[in-house]
This record gives C-alpha cells, sequence and structure tokens, in this order.
C-alpha cells in the first residue's frame, strides 16, 4: 500500500512541483490549496503525513497543525517561507515533526519524509515485538495453567489429556492445585489423602507422588511440576 501523502500548499507550481516528486517515489499524493477544507479531509482520508504550508488563504499552517493534533498524531512537516518562522513556530510548539524551509529542494523533501516513515515503522515493530513478547507470555501462563481439575467428578486433566487418577492421586493433586507454589509438608498431604483417617507413612505420600509424576508424563507433561522440597514435602509448580 502506498503512502498516502497529503500536500497543502497554495502555490500551484510549488504544489505540483511536491507531487511529481513524490509519486515518482511511489508515493500517492492528495493536494489542498487553502486551509479551509483540510480538518475535514484529514479527518475522512487520514493521510499518512502532511506537508503543510505556513501560509495559507483561509486557515494558516499553525492553526491548522494545531487543530490536526487534537485528533490525530499524523506527522506533519511544516514548510515556511522564511527561516526566522521556525524558530517562531518551534516556540509555539505546536505538535509539527519537522520543518521545511523555502525554497528547498523536492527530493530533499522526499528524504525527509521517507526518514519519517522508517522512523515510525522502527517505533511500530518495537512496540510489536514487545507486544509479541506479551503474548508468549500469555500462552505460556496458558500452557501452564493447563492443569483442569473436576472436584465433584474426581476428573483431572491436563493439556486436554485425562489424568487416570486414584482417588488418593486426585486428593493428593486436589491439595497440592489448591495453592499452586506452595510446600505442603508430607502431613498436611496425608491428612487429606484418606477419608477415613487411615494411618500412613511418609513413604506412602512419596510413593504416590511418583505414580502422580509417572501419570503426567503419560499425557505428555515432559516438564516437572511437582517438585520435592528437601525435608519440607511437595509443591505444585507451574
Ligand atoms: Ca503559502
Amino acid at each position: 500500500m502506498p503512502k498516502k501523502i497529503l500536500i497543502i500548499e497554495d502555490e500551484i507550481k510549488i504544489n505540483q512541483l511536491l507531487v511529481d516528486y513524490f509519486q515518482a517515489s511511489q508515493f500517492e499524493t492528495h493536494s489542498l490549496y487553502d486551509g479551509l477544507s483540510v480538518i475535514e479531509w484529514v479527518k475522512e482520508n487520514t493521510p499518512d503525513l502532511i506537508l503543510l504550508d505556513l501560509m495559507l488563504p483561509g486557515k494558516d499552517g499553525i492553526d491548522l497543525c494545531k487543530e490536526i493534533r487534537l485528533f490525530s498524531n499524523v506527522p506533519i512537516i511544516m514548510i515556511t517561507a522564511r527561516r526566522d518562522d521556525i524558530d517562531r513556530i518551534l516556540g509555539l510548539e505546536i505538535g509539527a515533526d519537522d520543518y521545511i524551509c523555502k525554497p528547498f529542494n523536492p527530493r530533499e523533501v522526499v528524504t525527509r519524509v521517507k526518514v519519517i516513515f522508517r522512523r515510525m515503522s522502527l517505533i511500530e515493530s518495537q512496540a510489536l515485538e514487545s507486544q509479541n513478547l506479551k503474548k508468549s507470555d500469555l500462552e505460556n501462563i496458558e500452557e501452564l495453567t493447563s492443569i483442569k481439575l473436576d472436584n465433584e467428578k474426581y476428573l483431572a486433566s491436563f493439556n486436554e489429556h485425562r489424568l487416570d487418577l486414584t482417588p488418593v492421586e486426585f486428593r493428593l493433586l486436589q491439595t497440592l492445585y489448591s495453592i499452586p507454589g506452595k510446600v505442603f509438608s508430607r502431613d498436611q498431604l496425608m491428612n487429606n489423602l484418606y477419608q477415613d483417617n487411615r494411618i500412613v507413612t511418609d513413604r506412602t505420600v512419596d510413593s504416590h507422588i511418583k505414580n502422580l509424576r509417572k501419570k503426567f508424563q503419560q499425557v505428555g507433561c515432559s516438564d516437572e511440576i511437582i517438585y520435592s522440597v528437601y525435608g519440607v514435602g511437595y509443591k505444585l509448580e507451574f
């Protein structure tokens, strides 16, 4: 898609000169010759960049630039007939991106425009990069939280794969899953293990954990998710 350049310049020859050069560089152009219809046109056509002459019939470039900035961040290059004007406009902080003084070399104007577009695409790609980073972070989280428990049916799944768990294994996972990252002691885990308050040994918990890990591996979970914390117990960590 060619970039759309709006050229606002009341001197017809200069306007046409810019049109010729920009079109020769594969830009699309639209010309306006006074300040009156600018705001409306910009709102309706959203140009990619505006070349804006300072002295225009109807409404001058400074007012136009300020007005455009109220609703758009489109790059604006101001064109002035006097170098003094640049300092004056800079002082007003009207939000233009660049300034060009007449008489200008149209080739230089095209170059400046290309520089602005390059800068913009750089900023965009950096923004996209950080967006992608966030997206992949999210995907990881999704992947990591892919353990699902159905406490009523005693069903557990990992990445939509059903884990074939015994009731004891399910309760063990349920406890660990209730607070991911928290280290549960063997005693805490045992308390939830058997509903009939059966006395179990530490070794029992360990062997159930071993089986639980094996069952996660069977459904394709390659990472360790149930960690042993030496001397304390176990935790489930995503
Ligand atoms: Ca003018």
